[in-house]
């Protein structure tokens, strides 16, 4: 584990209630995963739940941020890995932090192994494939076959990406299943503008966090999650420097809509 300290992502717990919208991709797992890893001993044999899932579609859209609630979930321990880190830092060598990880997931079992950015990882290019490459897939692809072919083992592998077609053919038929996790809708918007904006002292009413919801279509939830940021810090741009000196919390204005439509113009 303090091999793999950097590579790996905290695992703060993720509550299902933390995620808006998503519903049919949660009542989707709640069924696949998270009973199975709840009770091991219901799914056996043919009842086996999929070892592989895979969460793709547009960026920002909450795909970490389930695969760290059905962690919590399924009472799992989780293990996020950036390829980004993982291929810089370990040139040549991934493929023994590939075998570390799953080695170190099933001491740990159950453990969900969440891999955000798989394309990039385990692409289907081959034309400029190294041997490297080559045997890091090798042997991602041994493991998820032993994770499927074993009941023994209590180890789901999440896959995430933003664009599924660059996957390699093998590694994308292992995981058996797939799931799109797509933009959220109105609702779902407003649900995330709502969460976040009662965390500060704000004047805004029921209408005008619908009005934000529609006006911000097409925005991916983290984007609506700048928007909000970005918003709520508008108490404190308006300050002065000496002000700012000896303000108090308690002091800063209330976060308007206008704030928010200043917002709108930036993110
Ligand atoms: P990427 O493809 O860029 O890795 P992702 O799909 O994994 O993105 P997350 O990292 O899960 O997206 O989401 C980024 C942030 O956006 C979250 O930390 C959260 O603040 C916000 N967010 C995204 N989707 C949702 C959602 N459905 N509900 C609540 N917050 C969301």
């Amino acid at each position: 584990e303090q091999i793999m300290g950097e590579s790996l992502q905290n695992s703060k717990n993720v509550a299902w209630e933390d995620i808006a919208g998503l519903e049919s991709a949660k009542t989707a797992f709640m069924e696949a995963i998270i009973l199975p890893l709840r009770r091991p001993d219901l799914f056996t044999g043919v009842r086996s739940p999929p070892r592989g899932v895979l969460l793709f579609g547009p960026p920002g859209t909450g795909k970490t941020l389930i695969a760290k609630s059905i962690a919590s979930q399924a009472k799992a321990k989780f293990f996020g890995i950036k390829p980004s880190t993982l291929t810089s830092k370990w040139v040549g060598e991934a493929e023994k932090l590939v075998k570390t990880l799953f080695a170190v997931a099933i001491v740990h079992q159950p453990a969900i192994i969440f891999i955000d950015e798989v394309d990039s990882l385990l692409s289907k290019r081959s034309g400029n494939e190294n041997e490297s490459t080559l045997r890091l897939k090798n042997e991602f692809l041994i493991h998820l076959d032993g994770a499927a072919t074993n009941d023994e083992q209590q180890i789901l592998v999440i896959g995430a990406t933003n664009r599924p077609q660059e996957l390699d053919e093998a590694v994308r038929r292992r995981f058996v299943r797939r799931l799109y996790v797509p933009l959220p809708t109105k609702e779902a918007r407003q649900q995330i503008i709502e969460k976040i904006i009662a965390q500060v002292t704000h004047s805004l009413s029921s209408a005008e966090f619908s009005e934000l919801a529609s006006l911000t279509d097409g925005y991916s939830g983290a984007d609506v999650d700048s928007l909000c940021r970005y918003a709520l810090r508008a108490p404190l741009r308006s300050l002065s420097l000496a002000q700012m000196e000896t303000v108090q919390l308690h002091e800063l204005p209330a976060v308007t809509m206008e704030d928010f439509k200043q917002s709108l113009k930036v993110i």
